[in-house]
């Protein structure tokens, strides 16, 4: 079990050390080959540095994309990225790499890190426990957003449908802004596209582009305007009835006096909730709650987990958790 529980770590500076090889989510200047598991800026942490310094840095291409239109096209370039599909096998040395498929943003990605000794390492990295595979595990790191017992969201099923009649209810009355990170904004916008919602969608131009490589990766939104054309500002002025998708970092600066719709994963007492005169919070998140996180656990058989204590959340709760309900050593890491 002790030699199990070295075989992977997360670092003070939140990098997971997976195997001889892997450093993920973070730089870390003892492994050769850096993998950023999704494009999301807690898992991006001293990329720059990853490029300059590492042999390879692995991600897949949606990933990839993703990151040049955050980041310009010019900022991978600095160093040598693989794009390296789900499924397919990197061979480094005595050990072997693999991504699958996790459900939380467009190319986020699980990693399966297999040594020498036949030893499964596991990487979840962010998910949501619907459409991601669960693979066996020897090791797990997992993460522990919603990892406290307190982190329960009954009504998981209904926030989807919940989410569309709002919007619409509100297209009623005029202009509805939705405001959501990266990856979350595009799933709210699929969402209504494909439930034929009829308004306009308007996105600034950051949005514009992040939408843009989605779908070139599958997803469909339909027609998107721009939010400094002509006609998106008159719609817009006049409160007309159209879908403005927003970055939570702007909620502050747009939309003011329109219906607001804020997409959160922090809301587990009710799917939809009035915060404030026409504000609504709706609980629509790209992480499992503690439930799903237990289920993972379960159904991974892990001997050994590694709960991650680095990014928010509840890593300490889960790891007690998890060596309560399953018998086996689960620690928070790193150590605070
Ligand atoms: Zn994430």
């Amino acid at each position: 079990m002790l030699i199990l529980s070295l075989k992977a770590t997360i670092t003070h500076k939140g990098a997971i050390l997976l195997g001889k090889n892997f450093a993920c989510d973070a730089f870390d200047d003892s492994k050769p080959l850096r993998v950023v598991t999704h494009a999301h800026a807690d898992h991006t942490i001293g990329l720059h540095q990853s490029l300059r310094i590492c042999e390879k840095v692995l991600m897949t291409q949606a990933t990839k994309d993703l990151i040049d239109v955050m980041r310009g096209p010019l900022f991978l370039m600095s160093g040598f990225v693989e794009a390296l599909e789900y499924g397919k096998t990197l061979q480094l040395e005595e050990e072997c790499i693999r991504f699958f498929r996790a459900d939380h943003i467009l190319g986020a990605a699980q990693v399966l890190v297999e040594d020498f000794e036949g030893t499964r390492i596991v990487y979840v990295g962010d998910f949501r426990i619907d459409e991601t595979p669960i693979l066996d595990s020897d090791v797990l790191v997992i993460e522990a957003t919603y990892g406290s017992p307190t982190c329960k969201r009954p009504f998981q099923k209904d926030v989807k449908n919940l989410l569309i009649s709002l919007v619409e209810e509100k297209l009623k009355h005029g202009s509805v802004y939705v405001f959501g990170y990266h990856g979350k904004l595009q799933e709210v916008m699929q969402l209504l596209h494909k439930a034929s919602v009829k308004a306009p969608f308007v996105v600034p131009e950051r949005v514009f582009h992040i939408s843009r490589v989605s779908e070139q990766h599958g997803m469909r939104f339909g027609r998107l305007m721009l939010s400094e054309e002509r006609e998106a500002k008159d719609l817009l002025d006049r409160d007309s009835p159209c879908i403005a998708f927003y970055h939570m970092g702007s909620r502050s600066r747009v939309g003011r006096g329109a219906f607001r719709v804020y997409v959160s994963g922090w809301e587990f007492d009710s799917p939809c909730r009035e915060i404030a005169d026409k504000e609504y919070v709706i609980a629509l998140s790209d992480h499992s709650d503690f439930d799903g996180l237990i289920e993972y656990v379960r159904r991974s058989k892990p001997k050994v987990v590694i709960t991650d204590n680095f990014r928010v959340g509840y890593a300490e709760t889960l790891a007690r958790q998890i060596h309560k309900r399953f018998g086996i050593s689960a620690v928070a890491l790193p150590k605070r």
